[in-house]
């Protein structure tokens, strides 16, 4: 089996003064490469807490996850964020762009970390992503310039540009009006066929689900069936 993602029993809990909030409870998924997986949740259900924890970007509290079979827990800090710029593109609701960079150097910034990467490559892989993502014509367009809907689509060929095995998306449509949300759904979808790029989304949205492959529900930090 092919899998991604390895979510295995994982705990994760925030201390709010003297309480313990129990964000996620015991929670197991896989995920299969080229799946393209809705994980959807009320606000306060744990979403971002667990796509978080399988970007690497906060560590659970018991349990395991593993990317492309290599534990999170055997990883010391250098090691989590060379897995993410080599295996993990990220997109957020806010889109999360450098406001004093242009459209293109946005979507170079994750390259520019590469050691040996050719400049010729660099530009190239950064115009073949914002092409992707139907945006070659404003690439000198700083992101006060565009829509929320072309920002996000920025920051999706930013997620893109580094070929990552697999995309975490914490309701990348939550700030956009319906109809651009389901032009960034539908745009995601493509990339998911055309690049075979592994997908995990989620939203509380339930309108966005109807096409999407697979959906999991999650609720108190616990998978619903
Ligand atoms: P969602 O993304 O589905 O809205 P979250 O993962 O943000 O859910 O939150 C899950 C639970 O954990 C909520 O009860 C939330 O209040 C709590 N929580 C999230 N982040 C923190 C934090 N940094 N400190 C304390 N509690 C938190
Ligand atoms: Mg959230």
């Amino acid at each position: 089996m092919d899998n991604v993602v390895e979510i295995k029993n994982v705990f994760k809990s925030y201390q709010l003064g003297s309480t313990e909030v129990y964000a996620i409870r015991g929670l197991s998924l896989n995920i299969r490469r080229g799946e393209f997986t809705a994980l959807i949740g009320a606000s306060g259900s744990g979403k971002t807490t667990l796509l978080n924890l399988v970007g690497s970007l906060d560590n659970a509290d018991k349990g395991e996850i593993l990317i492309e079979n290599v534990s999170l827990k055997n990883l010391n800090e250098n090691q989590k964020s060379f897995l993410r710029n080599e295996k993990i593109g990220f997109i957020f609701q806010s889109f999360n762009l450098v406001p004093v960079l242009n459209v293109f150097e946005n979507v170079e910034v994750p390259l520019t970390i590469r050691k040996g990467l050719k400049d010729e490559e660099r530009k190239a892989r950064v115009l073949t992503a914002l092409k992707d993502v139907g945006l070659e014509e404003f690439l000198h367009h700083r992101p006060d310039q565009l829509s929320g809907g072309q920002r996000q689509r920025v920051a999706i060929a930013r997620a893109l540009v580094t070929e990552p095995v697999l995309i975490l998306a914490d309701e990348p449509t939550a700030n956009l009006d319906s109809k651009t949300a389901h032009h960034i759904i539908d745009l995601m979808l493509e990339l998911n066929r055309k690049r075979n790029t592994t997908f995990f989304f989620c939203t509380h949205d339930e309108k966005l689900m109807s096409r999407v492959q697979r959906i999991i529900k999650i609720k108190d930090g616990a998978l619903v069936d």
